[in-house]
């Protein structure tokens, strides 16, 4: 594949699923991450986690630093979207399951 289609965060193959909860604002959802992550497993079984991006705090889960380097995915859109390059060429993911509740991506493979 060429690299021109992966600039922006646009990766070619991970299909972005958001899952909204609409209704009124006083019954909000979890957004506990082990939570979500149970959830997107189970809408989309037999994927599985293999990984996360917390838009609120900018957490998720590096494969820079578990190679011992250091992160480079700014906690902002920028990084979100080199992140979702990585996710889906260096940890294999297939699904982008978004909880904008939450401002939180499950990334299955
Ligand atoms: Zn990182």
């Amino acid at each position: 594949m060429a690299d021109a289609g992966r600039n922006e965060g646009r990766t070619d193959t991970l299909a972005r699923i958001a899952v909204n909860l609409d209704g009124p604002a006083e019954y909000r959802g979890t957004e506990i991450i082990g939570d979500l992550r149970v959830i997107a497993e189970t809408l989309y079984y037999p994927f599985k986690f293999v990984a996360f991006w917390d838009g609120q705090t900018g957490n998720h889960l590096c494969p820079q630093t578990q190679a011992g380097g250091a992160c480079t995915h700014s906690p902002d859109d920028a990084g979100r979207a080199a992140y979702a390059v990585a996710v889906e060429g260096e940890m294999k993911g297939e699904l982008e399951v978004f909880f904008p509740h939450a401002d939180l991506s499950i990334f299955l493979g």
